[in-house]
Formats: structure tokens, sequence, C-alpha cells
């Protein structure tokens, strides 16, 4: 197509390209979605039907962009881990986060009521989205850390959460009286409150809200090579094969060394 006179604006453009061989990780989280699972009657803490559609939207999305080898999430977060050699959109940043919020999104509002069930439809007014930005880290080292890092805050969210909920809906307090019955406390205190005046055992709560889900792709035989040493017909086949790979559902701990011990390839890609 011959260029148009206007075609000197496209100098404007910037461009980032995120550092090569590093992990990318592209975090999404929902937009105000404190007051959003008021306005949907998210069970407290812990609405497992909400829960299960985070999963399954971030499953559509490791279905869709294959370079995605472990995807975490809790809460109204999913953070996806890029394989170091990825070359999506040749690592342009805007091209990534877009892509993978859009197609989050997208998914999340498919799959609602899927999950959410036939009574609570979607209101234009107050749509579910979601904010989405790019990390590289340079070492494995602190890959894990960062996921340590997601792990380790969805356990001190829900063991907060887990007792400001008993407080209000069990001990019937408002929600400013709990607030500040646990300002300032540790994490013992709140066990102690639990166990003591609700009888219940933090240890004993499910675990996929004391650890959050990690979902990874279970592969056979696909092969090992870089992908710049395969052919373009490979490539495809290889590409297809990712596609169809189960996507393995964990809610285990993943700060320790048993996790990784256990799984080399996900490092070693
Ligand atoms: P921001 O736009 O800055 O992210 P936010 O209101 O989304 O603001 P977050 O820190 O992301 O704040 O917190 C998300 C909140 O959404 C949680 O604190 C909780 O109140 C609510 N939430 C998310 N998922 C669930 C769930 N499965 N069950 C109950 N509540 C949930
Ligand atoms: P990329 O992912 O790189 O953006 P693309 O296939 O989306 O690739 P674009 O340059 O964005 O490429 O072009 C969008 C294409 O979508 C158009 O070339 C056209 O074929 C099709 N398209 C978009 N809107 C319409 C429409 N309203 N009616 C018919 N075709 C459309
Ligand atoms: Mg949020
Ligand atoms: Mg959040």
């Amino acid at each position: 197509m011959a260029n148009s006179r206007f075609e000197y604006v496209r100098s404007f453009e910037r461009e980032n390209y995120l550092l090569p061989d590093t992990w990318i990780v592209i975090r999404v989280d929902g937009r105000g979605f404190h007051r959003f699972s008021d306005r949907y009657n998210f069970e407290k803490p812990n609405d497992l039907r909400a829960l299960t559609l985070m999963n399954e939207s971030a499953k559509v999305v490791m279905r869709d962009i294959t370079d995605v080898i472990l995807a975490y999430g809790d809460s109204d977060e999913y953070s996806f881990v890029l394989r170091k050699q990825c070359q999506l959109f040749e690592r342009r940043e805007s091209k990534l986060i877009s892509t993978f919020v859009s197609t989050f999104t997208a998914a999340y509002n498919q799959l609602w009521s899927v999950h959410m069930g036939p009574d609570a439809p979607l209101d234009v007014g107050h749509m579910p989205t979601f904010d989405s930005r790019a990390v590289v880290y340079p070492s494995d080292k602190i890959l894990r850390d960062y996921l340590s890092w997601r792990q380790a805050d969805c356990h001190i969210n829900n063991l907060y959460n887990t007792t400001f909920w008993a407080l209000v809906l069990k001990g019937n307090q408002t929600r400013t009286a709990a607030a500040l019955r646990l300002k300032d406390t540790f994490s013992k205190d709140k066990n102690e409150i639990l166990f003591s005046e609700f009888g219940i055992n933090y240890n004993n709560e499910p675990e996929i809200f004391k650890k959050g889900t990690i979902l990874l792709r279970v592969t056979k035989d696909v092969t090992l090579k870089n992908p710049q040493d395969l052919s373009e017909r490979q490539l495809q086949r290889e590409e297809k094969k990712l596609k169809k790979a189960e996507i393995q559902e964990l809610h285990i701990d993943l700060i320790g060394d048993d996790f990784w011990n256990e799984r080399p390839w996900i490092l070693n890609n």
C-alpha cells in the first residue's frame, strides 16, 4: 500500500521490547473487585465459584498462548509465566499485556454465568474488568521469589479475611469493629481468635483458599529442542500438542524446594 502523507505520525510510537532471555511475568488483577464482589454478592471471605471462574479464565489464556509454562492465581489476580525464550510479538510489552488482559477479560465475561449461575447476570454498569502489567525477572531465583511473594500474600490475606469475616458474620461485629480488633495483630493472634472464639482451625481450611492455584501444562513427548532449531512444520506440530495438552490444577506449596525439585522441567523449559 502506498504511503499516505499522514504516515509520519507513526514515528511518534514508542515500543518497549522486554529484555531477551529473561522470565516474563504478566499479572492481571481485577479492577475494584472489593466493590465488585459486594455488588455481585460473592460469598465472604472466599467465593469458590468466583475462584473457579478465575481459574477457568486463566486456562483459556494458557490454551490460547502456548508460551505460558506456569500460571499462579488467587483472589482477583493471575500471574502468567512465559518461557525465557518466548518471542511472541517480538517481546513487545504493550502487545503482550493487552493481549493477555483482553483474552482473560473476555473469558471471564463469557464464563461468568457458567460459574456464577444464571441468577446473577452482569449489568453493563458493573462489568468485570482487569488491569495488567509485565515484569521481567533475570534469574530462576528471582522468578521463584516472585511466585513465593504472591503465594505468601495469598496466605496473609486469607488469614486476615477468614478472621475478619468470622468476626463479622459469626461474631456479629461491625466491619469497623472487626478491622479495629485485627489492627496490629500477628498471625498467631488471628489463629487464636479463630480457634478459641469460633472453633475454626485455620490449618483445616481448604487448600485452594490458603495456597491459591497453580496451573501447569502436562506435556507428553514435546520436543525439548529450542524453537529456533525447529522447522516451520515441526513448530506447528509442537504448537498443536501444547494447545491440546491437559492443564493441571494444583493447590500446593511452591515456596519450598520440593515443588521445583519434583518438576525440574519448569525452570529448564
Ligand atoms: P484494585 O482495583 O486496586 O485492584 P481491588 O478492590 O480489586 O482494587 P484487590 O487488592 O485486588 O483490590 O482485592 C481484591 C478484593 O476482591 C479482595 O480483597 C476481596 O474483597 C475481593 N475478592 C476477590 N476474589 C474474591 C473471592 N473469590 N471471594 C470473595 N471476595 C473476593
Ligand atoms: P494483528 O493481530 O496483527 O492486529 P489482524 O489480522 O487483526 O492482525 P489488522 O491490521 O488489525 O490485522 O487488520 C484487521 C483486519 O480485520 C482487516 O484487514 C479486515 O480483514 C478485518 N476486519 C476488521 N474489521 C472488519 C469489518 N468491520 N468488516 C470486515 N472485515 C473487518
Ligand atoms: Mg483488584
Ligand atoms: Mg487483587
